[in-house]
């Protein structure tokens, strides 16, 4: 059986095509006129381990100079699509964080999110094969009071989206510091509200726990740390919580020493639901298509093991959960 081809974790606000990045700083003067793509290319994309969490905070400060009008996420949405299509991928949920896309040209919130369905739905209409879903993210560096504006801002808008997502520091924010200001999403009783948080990346399994026990998470991303604790793994097997992994990023970011020591394979083996994903292609410049390509050629993984991956990725989709019942 065919399973569609889905991607879970995909931050959109870090996914700029380098040539649109590129044509956007040389409008705002921020590039010079004569920067070539290629050197532009060397400057932006981050191809080898990160030297230090600076080296990536600075990249990310410069995609959100960029968002200088809400015009620019429409476009950025759009463009999403067709990539995302390009890649031959049927489902994707794309997310982003409001907090972080208006801060620097202190953009209203509804008018980013009206952009970016726009240019989301304009990319669907040329891309008819394609199903999208879109999650909200609060960044946890962003602190817990700002979490609670975004959860509300989430909540008026289920319409709109699939989910939420907690990511940012891990080490630095626990996940018990956002229980409280979480409590009026965690307490909805509307079945359109599902919760994956980035956990067990940079922080250890006991963050995963939280993750789950405290914010209800239904996806995991990243969750590598899982693999130190095998009642944490029964777990995930039990409930069917998916791990949404990105190879590439947990490389770049140094959460692994070389990609060969993935703990994916075995994550897999243990029977837990794990899913493949690019985290942000802006960034690292990567395809869905690299990092299967990762997990045959460089981790190992079995043509079986693949599918196991295919099939959990497509089952945990927040999309999906309405037409399934699930
Ligand atoms: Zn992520």
């Amino acid at each position: 059986m065919h399973i569609p081809q889905t991607e879970l974790h995909r931050h959109l606000d870090a996914s700029f095509r380098t040539r649109t990045l590129l044509e956007l700083c040389q409008e705002l003067g921020i590039e010079g006129q004569g920067t070539s793509l290629a050197a532009f290319e060397s400057k932006v994309l981050l191809k080898q381990p990160m030297r230090s969490l600076g080296e990536v905070l600075e990249k990310f400060a410069l995609f959100q100079k960029v968002f200088h009008r809400p015009e620019v996420l429409r476009r950025l949405a759009f463009e999403c699509v067709e990539d995302v299509a390009a890649e031959r991928t049927q489902a994707v949920e794309f997310r982003y964080a409001p907090s972080f896309v208006a801060e620097v040209h202190d953009l209203d919130w509804d008018a980013c999110l009206q952009a970016i369905q726009a240019g989301l739905a304009e990319g669907v209409e040329r891309n008819p094969g394609v199903d999208v879903g879109l999650i909200c993210i609060t960044t946890r560096d962003y602190g817990p009071e700002e979490a609670a504006k975004v959860a509300d801002f989430y909540l008026d808008n289920l319409d709109a989206f699939v989910g939420f997502d907690l990511a940012g520091n891990e080490v630095g924010f626990p996940c018990r510091v956002f229980e409280q200001p979480l409590q009026r999403l965690l307490r909805s009783d509307d079945r359109r509200v599902n919760v994956t948080v980035h956990a067990g990346e940079a922080a250890g399994a006991d963050n995963v726990w939280e993750a789950i026990e405290l914010l209800g998470a239904k996806r995991i991303g990243h969750g590598l740390r899982s693999i130190d604790d095998p009642k944490l793994m029964e777990l995930l097997r039990e409930r069917d919580i998916c791990l949404e992994i990105c190879p590439t990023s947990n490389w770049i970011c140094r959460c692994i020493d070389v990609l060969e020591a993935h703990p994916i394979k075995r994550l897999i083996e243990a029977g837990v639901p794990v899913s493949i994903n690019t985290d942000d292609p802006g960034l690292f410049g990567n395809t869905l298509a690299d990092e299967f390509a990762i997990c045959r050629e460089v981790i190992g993984m079995s043509e079986a093991q693949m599918q196991t991956c295919f099939a959990s990725a497509h089952r945990a989709r927040f999309s999906g959960r309405d037409e399934t019942g699930a």
